[in-house]
């Protein structure tokens, strides 16, 4: 069994916590490329250096860069049971990428799922992210740069999932597990023997 799942939502809407519980639940990695990239600024490497430049900003890191770290992730032996990308891909380019990369893996997506929640909702939660990580990226300015790349960029992309008739959306607001349950019970019509 199989479960090959990309999550989508804007700054705040949860993805990292759902990613993290589904990835448990369907016993495949969550692989996050802002989390990748924390680890490399924290453990001073070169793609952490460069990777910081841009991210401090609420910048984009260069697609070059960003697709050679995903393809070298999926190329990992515990990616042959699935996975679920969070924060992958952000831009059109890089949907065509992982479109490839999975191609040269002989796979396809299962389903892409978007958490929803509203602008407001998401400030709040941010806000109270802020105070209790302390991300470098946390700032206003940097939380306003996120929300509007992902609105430019990124949103339009659900459009192109959902021609290919790939995209589920589940509302974000809630309690966790509420919403744990909800992804759970919406992607059981779409990869029924992984849930
Ligand atoms: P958030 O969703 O709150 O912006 P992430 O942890 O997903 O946080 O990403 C943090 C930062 O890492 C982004 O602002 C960006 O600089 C970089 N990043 C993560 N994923 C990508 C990506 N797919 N393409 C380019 N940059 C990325």
């Amino acid at each position: 069994m199989t479960a090959r799942l990309v999550i989508m939502g804007p700054q705040g809407a949860g993805k990292g916590t759902q990613a993290a519980r589904l990835a448990e639940r369907l016993g495949v990695p969550a692989i996050s490329t802002g989390d990748i990239f924390r680890a490399n600024i924290k453990g001073g490497t070169e793609l952490g250096v460069l990777a910081q430049s841009y991210s401090a900003r609420g910048e984009l890191v260069p697609d070059e860069v960003t697709n050679a770290m995903v393809r070298d992730r999926l190329a990992q032996a515990d990616v042959e049971p699935g996975f679920i990308l969070d924060g992958y891909p952000r831009n059109a380019a890089q949907v065509d990428e992982l479109d490839a990369i999975l191609g040269e893996h002989g796979v396809t997506l299962d389903a892409v799922v978007e958490l929803t929640a509203d602008r407001d909702e998401l400030l709040a939660r941010l806000a109270r992210r802020a105070e209790i990580e302390g991300r470098e990226d946390d700032t206003p300015e940097s939380i306003a740069r996120r929300l509007d790349i992902y609105a430019e960029q990124t949103a339009p992309l659900t459009t192109a999932y959902a021609a290919r008739d790939l995209l589920v959306q589940v509302d974000g607001i809630g309690g966790i597990d509420e919403v744990t349950e909800r992804l759970v019970a919406a992607l059981g019509a779409v990869v029924p023997d992984a849930v």
